[in-house]
């Protein structure tokens, strides 16, 4: 079979794997091939243009607390990452909240008796302690109270997972809305905090002009000025293994041709669980079983091109109704003008999945009605405004939190320790609930190890699981910058 060397072969060309590509070639390690099975970079951030209007696969903010990530965003589209003001909002009961949650807001629309109903069992959960918390009902629960619980987290964290709140690990609340419970939400509502910069709080966020993948297509041109290789339009088949060493991957290129990939180092954010599937030779059964327990929920994006610029604007609705299955709605126009044509809007309905399941089976032709039709009923537009309809269908969306997830993670992450010449990076790769940011510094910290350009040695998997891990780094690096 055909063959191919590079010094490094990098295994996605999402955020993490474009954050590696970016720092391999600031450390000169530019004999580098970038491969992903999408027609275009990005990854899940990745911009989709249809009839020329452009799509996210579902809403991106960019946001984050780590300075060297902003400034490398900021760097890479200048003037074409602007800011944008943040509105978005809760769909229930007929009725819009805000959120992030503002107690007025809230309390005023939930009426007198479900408000003093709410502040009733919020005194009650006073009683519980949110650190002995296993599950996100648990952790909630202690932090709000059951009413609010019911009312603004329960339905739309069970669209979005699959399976009851009471299954998901309480680490997904801690990590996703840490630092934040009701006081928290009083304290922001009346100002009295403007020092505390809690991550679910901000009403601004920055873009970029044509769409979150356009960070990605021009972080993508910019190695490839350097003399990286990115292929797109590849997809893995197979790693080819010698005990804990990689010798060679499989790809199958656009025309269909397979051809093998030899590199001195694999940086991959491929999902973990196809990792382990397409080994050759396959772990023993332990390791097998350990990879078949842990799964991603999936994803489908319905895209709508509106005939009208007077819709929502909001940049995404949570849709908290349970009449409904949709799950989250966004305007791409409340984003970026500059992503849609004039006088038009672009719209995407998002409905969570398991591959195979009844919603995931459905024609194009079927999902489109289905939104459509949802989307009128709960009044966001009128059905008469919609011209045309794509869907995008995304696996391997959501790495899954379930209880007990730990046991079977903690065996791969043992072995794939001992794999000499693979580094596993990004949401996928290491199996972690990532925002964009966190996938780019996985990248980034993984290619300085590769390069050792630095004295410590990154510990990848401490990424987004222990905060203290990554401020105590960025603090580092705070001072490293203010030096420039
Ligand atoms: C609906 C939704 C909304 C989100 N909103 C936000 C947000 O507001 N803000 C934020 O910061 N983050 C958000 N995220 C998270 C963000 O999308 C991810 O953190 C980021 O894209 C992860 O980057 P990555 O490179 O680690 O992985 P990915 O983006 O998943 O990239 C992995 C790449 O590997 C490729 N690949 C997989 N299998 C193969 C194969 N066999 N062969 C070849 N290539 C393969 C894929 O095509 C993909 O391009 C959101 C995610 C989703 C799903």
């Amino acid at each position: 079979m055909h063959q191919k060397e590079y010094e490094c072969c990098i295994l996605g060309a999402g955020p993490a794997g474009l954050g590696t590509a970016m720092e391999l070639v600031k450390h000169r390690v530019r004999d580098c091939v970038v491969i992903d099975r999408n027609h275009t970079v990005g990854g899940l951030s990745r911009t989709e243009v249809f009839d020329g209007t452009r799509f996210d696969v579902g809403p991106h903010r960019f946001f984050t607390k780590n300075r060297e990530i902003n400034q490398l965003w900021h760097d890479t589209l200048g003037e074409e990452f602007v800011p944008v003001e943040r509105l978005t909002r809760i769909f229930y009961n007929k009725k819009l909240f805000n959120y992030p949650l503002k107690a007025g807001d809230a309390l005023t629309k939930m009426g007198i008796t479900e408000s003093m109903h709410a502040m009733f069992s919020f005194a009650l959960a006073k009683f519980y302690r949110s650190r002995d918390a296993v599950s996100f009902e648990d952790w909630i629960v202690a932090k709000f109270g059951r009413k609010i619980y019911e009312t603004f987290f329960k339905t739309y964290t069970e669209k979005v997972w699959g399976i009851p709140c009471d299954q998901i690990g309480a680490e997904w609340a801690a990590q996703r809305i840490k630092g934040l419970d009701l006081f928290q939400v009083m304290k922001n509502t009346l100002r009295l905090n403007k020092k505390d910069n809690i991550k679910t709080l901000v009403d601004q966020f920055d873009y970029p002009l044509l769409g979150a993948g356009y960070m990605y297509e021009a972080m993508a041109d910019k190695v490839a000025a350097r003399g990286v290789h990115v292929l797109t339009d590849t997809t893995i088949q197979q790693f080819q293994r010698n005990d804990r060493e990689i010798t060679a991957i499989k790809v199958r290129d656009r025309d269909g041709n397979s051809f093998l990939i030899k590199a001195g180092h694999y940086f991959n954010s491929i999902p973990i669980t196809t990792f382990f599937k397409m080994l050759s030779p396959v772990e023993d059964d332990r390791v097998q079983k350990a990879a078949d327990s842990l799964y991603f929920r999936d994803h489908i994006t319905v895209n709508l091109l509106v005939d009208s610029t007077d819709v929502f604007p909001d940049q995404w609705i949570y849709i908290h109704a349970p009449e409904v299955l949709m799950a989250r709605v966004a305007n791409y126009r409340n984003f970026s003008a500059k992503m849609v044509p004039a006088g038009k809007s672009a719209l995407s309905v998002e409905y969570f999945v398991f591959k195979g399941d009844q919603v995931w089976n459905k024609s194009d032709e079927e999902l489109i009605r289905l939104a459509v039709e949802e989307m009128h009923r709960s009044t966001l537009i009128k059905n008469d405004q919609v011209e045309k309809g794509w869907v995008v269908r995304e696996t391997e969306s959501y790495p899954t939190y379930y209880i007990g997830f730990q046991e079977p993670y903690s065996v791969l992450k043992q072995v794939l320790n001992q794999y000499k010449n693979l580094t596993p990076i990004g949401r996928g790769g290491l199996y972690k609930y990532n925002n964009q940011d966190h996938s780019i510094y996985s990248g980034l910290l993984a290619a300085r190890n590769y390069a050792k350009s630095e004295p410590v040695r990154y510990n990848l998997w401490d990424i987004n699981i222990d905060a203290e891990y990554q401020e105590s780094l960025e603090r580092q690096e705070l001072d490293e910058f203010s030096k420039h």
